[in-house]
């Protein structure tokens, strides 16, 4: 099918974008890499009077460490992230998100910041941008809010973005020397959704007890959860099977998915608690913790 009519405005700047989102106001969708946003106005399930296309804004294409963060902007697409060689030895929850979303063609045009904005349940960068306390530049005529990602995320394909607000950045504070993180998915076939998901980032002080736990699932609920219950139970103690035992099963407890062709009900509970249990163990092996296998 085609879409249904639209204006189509291009942006040379990010300045240029919020001055055409200002003009249009909730008439104006921002087109990142349209791997969402095309598809669902071909359904016709999203009719946008207006695109504003952030495609030409060369400004918003940076992938870089600065002043604490690791900052995304909103033009990069995936497929930066995953070839950056600074990624894979510091940040592996990012690293290991970034090879199992959709598949190489998607991830050469789909956006970070596209994916955190279109929130769909099952998107992998939700799950990981909670775990890893992410957060989000947001900027409209009225100025520059920097929001935290749990406030960012508000349901199924709802985030907290104001009409004629963008995002231009999403930035993740940089991981210490004792942090670790891992991402796992379960996939009916390579290229596909999450059937379910888990995203998690850990922190050791010292002492090898957990400073700091981070802990989200993915595609069992109407959107990315924070297990917030894991992470209590995590923080302050030393890990072990029986702790990681715990927390997944604080994760199995949370989720509440639908059921579709991908599982049922049970099924998607019961993997939460799975990947919750496989990431925080991968993430403590990469820190060096024995006796968790
Ligand atoms: C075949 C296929 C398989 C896929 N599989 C997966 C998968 O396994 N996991 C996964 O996570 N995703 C998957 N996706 C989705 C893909 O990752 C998308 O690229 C992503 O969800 C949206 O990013 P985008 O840059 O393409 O955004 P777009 O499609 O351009 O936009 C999506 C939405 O976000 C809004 N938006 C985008 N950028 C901004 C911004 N800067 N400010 C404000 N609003 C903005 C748009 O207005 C629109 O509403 C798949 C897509 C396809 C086509």
């Amino acid at each position: 099918m085609f879409p249904a009519p639209f204006d189509y405005q291009r942006a040379h700047s990010a300045q240029e974008a919020i001055d055409a989102l200002a003009a249009h106001g909730a008439d104006a969708r921002v087109l990142a890499g349209g791997q969402s946003l095309i598809p669902a106005m071909r359904y016709r399930l999203a009719r946008p009077p207006v695109l504003v296309d952030i495609n030409p804004a060369s400004e918003l294409v940076y992938f870089r460490e600065a002043d604490g963060s690791l900052q995304i902007g909103a033009g990069t697409r995936d497929f930066a992230v995953e070839t950056a060689p600074f990624v894979a030895p510091r940040y592996h929850l990012i690293a290991d998100a970034s090879v199992l979303i959709a598949d190489p063609v998607v991830r050469q045009m789909g956006t970070v910041v596209g994916s955190l904005c279109h929130n769909d349940p099952a998107g992998d960068w939700p799950a990981v941008a909670l775990a890893g306390r992410a957060s989000m530049v947001l900027r409209s005529s009225a100025g520059t809010r920097v929001v935290p990602i749990d406030e960012f995320i508000v349901d199924s394909y709802t985030t907290s973005l104001r009409d004629g607000e963008m995002a231009v950045e999403v930035r993740f504070p940089i991981p210490g020397a004792r942090t670790s993180g891992s991402y796992q998915k379960i996939e009916r076939k390579v290229g596909d959704f999450a059937t379910a998901s888990a995203a998690v980032q850990v922190s050791l002080d010292a002492a090898g007890k957990i400073a700091g736990a981070g802990v989200a699932i993915g595609a069992v609920g109407p959107s990315a959860m924070r297990v917030v219950e894991a992470e209590k139970l995590l923080d302050g103690n030393a890990p072990s099977k029986e702790l990681i035992a715990d927390a997944a099963r604080a994760a199995e407890k949370l989720a509440d998915p639908s059921p579709d062709n991908r599982g049922s009900v049970e099924y998607k509970k019961a993997m939460a608690g799975v990947l919750v249990r496989r990431a925080l163990t991968n993430a403590f092996v990469r820190l060096g913790v024995g006796g968790l296998t």
